[in-house]
Parts: C-alpha cells; structure tokens; sequence
C-alpha cells in the first residue's frame, strides 16, 4: 500500500517538476526575446549590445542548466518508478500467492485490498469483501479487542498478535491468528493498516483437544482428578469469601464392582462406568434445577460438579446446601438415581453405591484435605455394609490417623521379625490326637501380644499380607517338617494355614508355595490352605483357575469359616477342595440351638456325600464334641483341646499324644532354625 502512496506522490512531484521547468523555459525565452527585439531602438550603442549579449547569454545558461536539472530530476523519478514497480509487483506476488489473508484498511477500518487467500481460507473472494467494514464478519464478542489492538497499533505504530474469530463464508467460525501494522503516509501517519490473518483454527482443536485430555477422562468425559482439585480449590475460596462455608464432597464408589469386571468382562464394566457417568449427570442436574428453581440465582451458575476420580470412583462437589441433612438428601438423591437397573449390551445390572460425604471446615486447608475426609467417610460407609451413606465427622479422622500408626508400626514389625507363628491342635476325633496344626499369627509387641483381629485388616488393606503371610507360611511349613520327621511315622501331621483373599487374588501364589514347599523339604500333602467360602463367590471361573493350581502342587484345600458365607455345598462342589472347616458361630450354639445343630447336622451329611472331610472349629465342651462324634465330624478345633500356642508348646502337645522323640531337632522352632 505505501507503494501506491508512494507512486502518487511521486507523480505530484513530477507534475510540479515538468510544469515549473516548462514556465521558467518560457518566461527565460519570453525574455531574451523582448530584450532583443522591443529594446533595439532604446540604447543603440556598442555598449548596449555587448551587455544585451551578455544578458542573453547568461539567461540561455541558466535555462541550459535548469534544462539539465529537470532532466536529472526525471531519470531520478524514472528510476524509483521502476524501483516501484518492482517492488509493487513484488508486494502483488506476495500477498496474492501467500497462504495468510492480506488485508488493508484504511482509517476508518475500511477493506482497501484483501488476498485471494480470503477465499481459499473464509470462503469470501477479495470482491465479495470489497470495501466493507473489516470488522464486519468478526465474532460480535471480539470485536472490541480488534478494534482496540487497531487504535492502538495506529498509535504506537506497532501491532501486537492477536487471535479472534472470523465468520466463513458458510457460517462456521474459525480462528484467526492476526497482526495490524500501521502504514506510514507522507506525514508519517496515513491511519491505514496492512493485516495479516493466519487460520489457526485446527491449531487451536489440537490444542484443546490436548488440554481436554489432560483434565479429562477419557471413558466417561467427565473432569478427571487434576480438574476437580483445580474446581474444588476455587469453590473453597469462593465458600471462604462468602464466610457461609457450603461446600461439600461427596464420594461415590461402586459396590462389588470388581464383580461386572470379573464376570462380565472389562468392555461392560466400562459401558457401565459410562452409563452410571450419565446417570450421575442427569441427577446432579435435576437437583441443581430444584435449587436454583428455590433462589433467586443467574442460570449459569454451577453450584454442583462431578469427576471421575479413577477405577469406579466418582467424586460430586456440591455448593449448595444448608447443613448435614441436606447433604444427606443429596447423598440419598445420588443413590437412587442409580437403583433403577442398568443395562449393557443383553445384560440387565443392579448396583448399588457406597458415598462419603465431607463437609467444609475451618479444618480443610486444601481440596486434599476435604477429599480425604470424603474419603475415610466412604470407607466407613463400606465397612458398614453396602449402599449407605456416611458423613465425615473428626472422630472418623483420628481413627484413621491410628491406622496409620498401625500400618506403619506393623511394616516395621513385619522387618524386625516381631510376627509369630502360634499353633493350633487340630484333634482327630477318632483317634483323640493332634492330627495337625493351624498355623495362626501373632505379633509380638512390647506392649503385649497382639491378635490378627487387630491387625489381619490392616495388613489385607495395605498388602501387607503379602509379606506377612510368605513369612508365616515359610515359618509353619519349616516348623510342621520337623514335627512330621519326629512324630509323623505313625499318622501324618498336617499344617494348616490361612489364605486371605488378596492373596488367592494374586496369580503368583501357586508358585511361591511350590519355592516355600522346596525349601522347606515339605510334602504337599501334609499342607492345607484354608480359603473362605465368600474368596470363592466373587469370579467362579478364576477362583476355579486359581483353585486348581494350588490343587495341582498336591496340597490339601479347605473351606474355612463355612456357613458364614452365602454359598452353598452344591456351588461347592465345583471346586477341588477336600474339607470344611465349620465355624464356630454353630459350634458354641449347636448343643443349645436346634437350628445350628441342623446346620451342623446337614453340613456333615452333605459333606460326606462330597467325599469331603469335615473340621469342627471353636469346639470348647465335652458335649460339643460328643454330638460331632455322633455325627460323624472327622476333627475337632477348640479351645476345649488347646488355644493357639507357640511352637515349643506345640511340642509338648505333641509328645502327650506320641511320645517323646529321641531327635532333639524337633524341638527347635522353625523360626530359629531359619
Ligand atoms: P480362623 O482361620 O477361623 O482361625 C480360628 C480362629 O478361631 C483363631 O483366632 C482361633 O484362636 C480362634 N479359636 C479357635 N478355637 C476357638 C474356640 O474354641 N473359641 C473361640 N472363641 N475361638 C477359637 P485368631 O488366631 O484370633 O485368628 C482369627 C482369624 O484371623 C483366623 O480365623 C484367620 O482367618 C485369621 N488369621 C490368623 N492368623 C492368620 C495368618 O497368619 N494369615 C492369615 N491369612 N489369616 C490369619
Ligand atoms: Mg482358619
Ligand atoms: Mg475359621
């Protein structure tokens, strides 16, 4: 565009140039031409004629030079059209074949030149736009910062980048990366601008596309964990601000959703995921209507919100409620939204949900805080059965803190050995001896000892079991060795230890008991694993997988607890095992109660209809055992023959019913001898 100024300004002064270089030609001319011709008879002297000769000599010289001046000054002027014209078709070959959008604009912002890449990229020919408004197909909302960033580029005579949106031709908005330049006039300040637009609308998708995905998840779209810390952070300013404090979390996790997964297969369990994300979304909805419908807010304020926090985890932020009971109500509100049954793919699926709710406190200094408390609370919820609903309260807060305590001393218990094998005889009803032993821990503490009721939790939540259990195995089945080579030549002995259900989960278990097995030189067949019933119920089919290969290192398996879970003989019957282990609940009652001494009575029957032999546990009176003799129970466990004792005394158990041996090994513990 300055090339046009340019050109015109050039064309003025050449104007000027020709016009002045032609009337002092003339009036030069006119001059010499009246001195000689009117001033002949004036002063007819010698003198005169010299000087008039003189006069016109130096007059012709000076038109001579002027002559010469004003040709210069046009191959001057010649030359920088030239240059112009380059340069012009240059600038043409530039913006006319450039990918961006050129544009200028004069003062008022009107289109004086727009590149065909206009149409390739808005849809719009360089004609079409002609001489509008180049604001014209701008987005109403950015209008103003364009028509700002125009000012003040012409006040600065700098443009700074900018991005706006720009209408295509066929309604859709894209995006313009732009800067505005100020051309220079011949005053230094023509008020025009020359723009260059840049489409960076795909740009701009990819970007959010990225940012989308780094704050959302990508099953369900709901905001993910990073979002939700961010939204919650905000909200608890917001509350803090406002001095009310409404501000509540509330945790949802999916009850036995292991379960879908492991029987359905993870494709449904994820389209269930989705489905409960709709339903979650749909309720919360609803319930922002009824509270928004109750006050007098604007429409667009969101007073709920709701992520998905991992695995079956769903996380609602909730600003709008008056105290406990309406978080209930909310609490409430969630769960039945999601009772209705789901269907996925030909299945129909029931579920249910467990929630912790948090309220904010002076006590929560970050979003870390609150969502901690939502979640001890949901961890309550859980262990109080399914489907229910607690709210946080700061007792929950310290009992966790004790856990903590817990988990941490226990690690290091587990490091310093402070974990103990204890035994229990397990006394064959025929005979009247110890036929094994159940190993049970112990942990040792300076503080006393320690029962597995208070610590078997923690260490199944933690995994710490995993260890733990590896040692007491290594330790039983070393231990139960050295009895079997002193004492086992008449009748076996057998050792019996407990598996938990993190650890039947875990797919190396079969191997790790054969590498216990080898190394302690013991026969498989003396080994049982006690497994309780509801470890069996979750996945049939892995639990059947898992069953056998523990079965196939030629170990004895064992339904331990029975009666306490929900299964049944015949769904047992599936599966290798080889006894059960009836729990004491019926035990201690089934002199007293007819209906457990039915249980008890129908057990056995139904268990030797399997083939399988069946264990008495919590036996404490003659008179229990008496009925178990009647009714044919093979062996007997109780308080009645031994509580759980430390290897030594397990010893002297031992000789009582066999004889003292003449191996001094067997007296050492296992625990010693590793
Ligand atoms: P369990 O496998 O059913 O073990 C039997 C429990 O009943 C033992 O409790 C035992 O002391 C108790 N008991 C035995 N006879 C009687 C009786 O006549 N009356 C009464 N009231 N109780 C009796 P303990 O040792 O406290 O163990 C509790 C549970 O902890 C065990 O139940 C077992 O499931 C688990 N457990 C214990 N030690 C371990 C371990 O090292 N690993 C694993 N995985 N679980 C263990
Ligand atoms: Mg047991
Ligand atoms: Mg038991």
């Amino acid at each position: 565009m300055s090339l046009i100024l340019r050109t015109r300004q050039i064309d003025r002064r050449e104007w000027w140039l020709w016009a002045f270089a032609v009337v002092v030609t003339i009036a030069l001319t006119a001059t010499i031409i009246f001195l000689t011709i009117f001033h002949k008879e004036v002063a007819e002297t010698e003198n005169y004629w010299s000087d008039l000769r003189e006069w016109v000599r130096g007059l012709a010289a000076l038109v001579l030079l002027f002559d010469i001046y004003t040709m210069y000054q046009h191959r001057q002027l010649l030359r920088i059209r030239r240059e112009l014209a380059d340069s012009n078709e240059l600038f043409h070959l530039i913006t006319e074949n450039a990918a961006d959008m050129i544009a200028v604009v004069d003062s008022e912002g009107r289109r004086l030149y727009n590149s065909p890449a206009y149409s390739t990229v808005l849809g719009y020919s360089p004609e079409e736009l002609g001489t509008s408004l180049s604001t014209e197909q701008i987005h109403p909302a950015d209008r103003p910062k364009v028509i700002e960033a125009a000012a003040k580029a012409r006040a600065t005579g700098r443009g700074e980048r900018l991005e706006y949106r720009m209408r295509h031709k066929d309604g859709s908005w894209r995006i313009l990366e732009s800067t505005a330049n100020p051309i220079a006039g011949a005053d230094g300040n023509s008020g025009s601008l020359v723009i260059v637009n840049r489409d960076i609308t795909d740009r701009k998708r990819v970007e959010e596309l990225v940012a989308h995905s780094a704050f959302h998840d990508g099953l369900t779209g709901l905001p993910n964990r990073l979002l939700f810390n961010d939204r919650l952070r905000q909200a608890m300013m917001r509350a803090r601000r406002s001095k009310h404090e409404r501000l509540a979390v509330f945790l949802v996790d999916i009850d036995e959703f292991k379960v879908v997964n492991d029987s359905l297969g993870h494709s449904a369990g994820d389209q269930l995921l989705v489905e409960i994300a709709h339903r979650l979304e749909g309720c919360l909805d609803r319930a922002e209507q009824t509270t928004i419908a109750g006050r007098d807010v604007e429409v667009e304020e969101k007073t709920q919100g709701l992520a998905r926090f991992g695995g079956d985890d769903f996380i609602v932020l909730s600003e709008e409620f008056s105290g406990p009971a309406d978080a209930i109500r909310l609490a409430q509100h969630i769960q039945e939204s999601l009772a209705p049954e789901f269907s996925v793919g030909e299945h129909r699926i029931v579920i249910t949900a467990s929630i912790g709710v948090a309220l904010l406190s002076t006590a929560h200094l970050r979003p870390e805080d609150l969502i901690r408390d939502a979640e001890l609370a949901m961890y309550r919820a859980k262990s109080t059965g399914r489907s229910r609903c607690e709210v946080f309260d700061p007792e929950m807060h310290s009992a966790a803190i004790k856990r903590l305590k817990l988990e941490t001393e226990l690690r290091r218990g587990i490091e310093q050995r402070e974990l103990l094998a204890y035994y229990q005889p397990i006394i064959s009803l025929r005979t009247g001896k110890v036929a094994g032993f159940e190993a049970l821990s112990r942990w040792q503490r300076a503080s006393g000892m320690v029962l597995p009721a208070d610590f078997i939790p923690v260490a199944e939540e933690t995994g710490l079991i995993v260890s733990m259990n590896q040692q007491l195995m290594l330790d039983a089945c070393r231990q139960g060795a050295i009895w079997q080579a002193s004492f086992g030549c008449a009748s076996p002995l057998f050792m019996s230890m407990n598996i938990t259900p993190k650890q039947f989960e875990r797919t190396q278990l079969a191997e790790e008991l054969r590498n216990i097995l080898d190394q302690t030189g013991s026969n498989p067949a003396n080994i049982h694993l006690e497994i309780t019933e509801t470890v069996t119920m979750q996945d049939a089919d892995a639990a059947m997988d898992r069953l056998s290969k523990l079965k196939a290192l030629g170990v004895h398996l064992s339904i331990d607890d029975f009666g306490t879970g929900f299964s049944s003989l015949s769904r047992l019957r599936r599966f290798p095992v080889d006894a059960l282990k009836i729990d004491r609940v019926f035990i201690s009652t089934m002199t007293e109660d007819r209906d457990s001494f039915e249980i008890v009575r129908v057990t056995i029957a139904l268990a030797h209809s399997m083939d399988l032999q069946v264990v008495a546990e919590g036996t404490e009176t003659e008179a229990q055992v008496a009925e178990l003799k009647a009714l044919g129970c093979e062996m007997a466990q109780g308080f009645l023959y031994s509580r759980p004792v430390d290897a030594e005394h397990a010893f002297e158990l031992l000789c009582r019913d066999y004889g003292r041996p003449r191996s001094r090994c067997a007296v050492a513990s296992a625990t010693a001898a590793s």
